[in-house]
């Protein structure tokens, strides 16, 4: 059994997965306990014993924010107990299997290349989440890019391409301290944003109710949104080339943009006629875990 855990800020879902069909044995969550890095790492070692006992762990794969460090170290994550832990390490001193993390972008990307909307890929694919924030996982030769600087696919802090303050709006400087980061533009908080900037204050559910009852400022906008993402995603078919582009987060799910950053993604691309798919996800929310379990098996 391969097993996947993806840890959130609230809750940690572990999986265990039929390492021969990939077909899920266990299913299993628990509430993130952030009080202390012990208290955490107990947490998530709870997880993996359920787990474990509906078959042998052969490996551990972790879908979470931030990264280790070249000292072995963690990083940047938002779940802050674990910062500077040698969590990778303190697991495998409990269960010693192989232990790989990665963040939610890259599990995306495995989990759908691997049995997904992108297995019909041969060697290539690259992940984009239009969520809370934008971030991408590339897969390149069968390989998952993470790079020098674990800064493979962090698409969403390239500038938007071809921003125009009379199509786009004012600049806006991102949290990263850059501006007019295409985060800002094509995540869902941005398509929010930009709305609310220029007509009233508005979610993106809202935005999408007045879209379903015609109403121009909501359908002009979306339009919009379509055009910053497919000249986004026409910066990777440039310099990545997939065979698929794979869509997850919350503004994966409007069906309706898909025809639309399709129609536009070839004003962008070198050439003028990309072959390109870009889909939808196939496992939703499961993509955490499923990728996660993954990690040693490309
Ligand atoms: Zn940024």
């Amino acid at each position: 059994m391969i097993v996947g855990l993806d840890i959130g800020g609230t809750k940690i879902e572990g999986v265990g997965l039929d390492s021969n069909n990939y077909q899920t044995v266990v299913k299993h969550r628990e509430p993130t306990d952030k009080s202390s890095y012990q208290a955490f790492l107990n947490s998530v070692m709870s997880v993996i014993h359920v787990v474990g006992e509906q078959g042998n762990i052969e490996s551990i794969g972790i879908g979470c924010c931030g990264s280790v460090g070249n000292d072995g170290l963690m990083q940047g994550a938002n779940v802050t107990v674990l910062n500077g832990q040698d969590f990778i390490g303190d697991i495998q001193r409990q269960i010693n299997v192989p232990v790989a993390i990665a963040n939610d972008a890259d599990c995306l990307a495995l989990s759908e290349f691997k049995d997904g909307a992108a297995k019909e890929a041969s060697n290539s694919c690259v992940a984009v989440i239009i969520g809370t924030g934008c971030g991408s996982g590339v897969i390149i030769n069968n390989g998952l890019v993470t790079g020098l600087n674990k800064l493979g696919g962090e698409l969403g802090h390239n500038p938007l391409p071809n921003f125009s303050p009379d199509k786009d709006g004012a600049p806006v400087e991102c949290y990263c301290g850059s501006m007019n980061c295409a985060e800002s533009f094509v995540s869902g908080t941005g398509f929010a944003r930009t709305f609310s900037d220029k007509y009233f204050v508005a979610d993106s559910k809202q935005i999408m109710a007045l879209h379903a009852q015609g109403d121009k400022r909501a359908i002009d906008h979306l339009d919009l949104y379509c055009d910053q993402l497919a000249r986004t995603l026409a910066c990777v078919v440039n310099f990545v080339d997939p065979e698929v582009i794979v869509l997850g987060g919350g503004m994966s799910n409007i069906d309706t943009i898909y025809p639309l950053v399709q129609q536009k993604l070839s004003q962008y691309t070198f050439t003028k006629s990309v072959q390109t798919q870009i889909v939808k996800n196939v496992h939703g929310d499961s993509s955490g875990v499923r990728g996660a379990a993954f990690l040693h098996s490309l």
